[in-house]
C-alpha cells in the first residue's frame, strides 16, 4: 500500500485509542508546555479581529488535542472582548471527550467541510498538519517510483513500487541522485485550498504552526515517536505517533493561488518573541515568584533555536481585505 495509506490507518488507530500527550504519553506540544502559548495566539486573533472591525466571527481549531490551546486562547480573547462560538475538527473520540469541557461547548466536525459557511473564521492548527499522511516517491536509476509499504507476516517494510508519470515530480527535483526521496501531503494541500477559499469568501484568518521546511525539497522526514523517543516508523503500526515535516512552501503557494493573503512562514521563536513572550513570562514570574524557574524553562523550550524555536514555523493565511497580522516582522 502507499506510504500515505499506511500512515493514515496507523494514525487513525493511534489517536482513536489514547491521549498521546504529556509526560505519561508519547510527546509534548507547545500548548502543553505553557499557557502562554495559547494566550499569545488568542491575543493575536483578538488583535486582528479588532482591527477588522469586530465582526461576528467563529473560532475553529483543527486537531485540538486535549483542548489546552483552545482554553488558553479563548480566555485571552474574552479579556479582549472576543467571545466566539467554538468549532473543533477532531476525529478521535478519546480526544473529543477531553475537549468537551471547553466553554462555550464546542461543535465537533469530522472535517473542515462542515465548518460554519457564514461569517469570518478564526482558525488555528498547531501540530495538526504534521499528522496528515504523506506520499513518498523514490528515485532509482531509471526514474521515479512510488514508495510503498510491503507486509510479510507482521513485518512492514518500505520498498520501491510502480514507476510514476514524470508530471507528478516537481521539475527542479527531477534529476536527483538514485535513492533520493520526495514527500508530498495531498491531504494538507486539500485542507489549505478549502480553508483559503472559505477565508476569501467569509473573511477571517488561519494560523498554522508546525515543524517543517520551505519546500518542495528532497528528503524523507516521516518519523515515529513513542514514549518521547524516536522509533522505526514501520514498527508497531497504530501504537506510535507518525508525523512528517510540513512543507510550508507548498502550502503558502496553494493559499496564494486561491487568493489568500499570506504572511510567513517565520520561525516560532521569532513569532513568539515579537509578540512579547519574554515580557509575558517576566510579568507572570513577578506575580508568581515560585514559578520563575518553570516560566524561564517554558520560554526557553518554546523559543530557543535548539528546542522548538527554529524548526517550528508559523504561517498565516488571511482574507484579502483583512488587516496585516502582528508577529511577522
Ligand atoms: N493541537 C494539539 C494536538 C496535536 S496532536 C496540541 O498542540 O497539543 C494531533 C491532533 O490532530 C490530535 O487532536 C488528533 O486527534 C488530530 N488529528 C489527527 N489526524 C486528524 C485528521 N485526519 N482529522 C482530524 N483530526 C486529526
Amino acid at each position: 500500500m502507499p506510504i500515505a495509506h499506511f500512515m493514515a490507518a496507523a494514525n487513525a488507530h493511534y489517536y482513536a485509542t489514547r491521549d498521546p500527550l504529556g509526560a505519561a504519553g508519547d510527546f509534548v506540544t507547545a500548548p502543553e508546555i505553557s499557557q502562554m502559548f495559547g494566550e499569545i495566539i488568542g491575543l493575536w486573533l483578538a488583535d486582528l479581529w479588532d482591527r477588522a472591525g469586530r465582526p461576528a466571527a467563529s473560532y475553529a481549531e483543527l486537531g485540538p488535542g486535549r483542548g489546552t490551546l483552545a482554553r488558553d486562547a479563548l480566555r485571552a480573547m474574552a479579556r479582549a472582548g472576543l467571545a466566539p462560538p467554538v468549532h473543533l475538527v477532531e476525529t478521535s473520540a478519546t480526544l473529543r471527550a477531553a475537549q468537551a469541557s471547553i466553554a462555550p461547548p464546542p461543535v465537533f466536525h469530522d472535517d473542515v467541510a462542515t465548518l460554519p459557511q457564514e461569517g469570518p473564521l478564526l482558525v488555528v492548527a498547531n501540530e495538526f498538519f504534521d499528522a496528515l499522511p504523506v506520499y513518498q516517491l523514490i528515485r532509482d536509476a531509471a526514474g521515479w517510483r512510488e514508495r510503498v509499504v510491503a507486509c510479510q507476516d507482521t513485518l512492514f517494510l518500505p520498498v520501491a513500487g510502480k514507476p510514476v508519470p514524470d508530471a507528478v515530480v516537481p521539475e527542479d527535483l527531477f534529476d536527483a541522485p538514485a535513492g533520493s526521496i520526495i514527500e508530498s501531503c495531498a491531504a494538507a494541500v486539500a485542507i489549505v485550498r478549502a480553508m483559503t477559499q472559505r477565508l476569501v469568501r467569509q473573511g477571517g484568518a488561519m494560523l498554522i504552526i508546525d515543524y517543517g521546511h520551505v519546500g518542495p525539497a528532497l528528503g524523507e522526514t516521516l518519523q515515529a515517536v513513542r514514549g518521547h523517543a524516536p522509533a522505526n516508523p514501520f514498527d508497531a503500526p497504530g501504537e506510535q505517533d507518525l508525523t512528517a515535516h510540513v512543507d510550508f512552501g507548498t502550502l503558502a503557494a496553494m493559499a496564494r493561488l486561491h487568493g489568500g493573503k499570506v504572511s510567513g512562514p517565520v520561525a516560532q521563536g521569532d513569532f513568539l518573541g515579537v509578540l512579547g513572550l519574554a515580557e509575558r513570562a517576566s510579568a507572570l514570574a513577578r506575580l508568581h515568584p515560585d514559578r520563575g524557574e518553570e516560566l524561564a524553562d517554558a520560554h526557553r523550550r518554546l523559543t530557543h533555536p535548539a528546542e522548538m524555536g527554529a524548526l517550528f514555523r508559523v504561517l498565516a493565511i488571511l482574507a484579502p481585505g483583512w488587516p496585516d497580522p502582528a508577529g511577522f516582522g
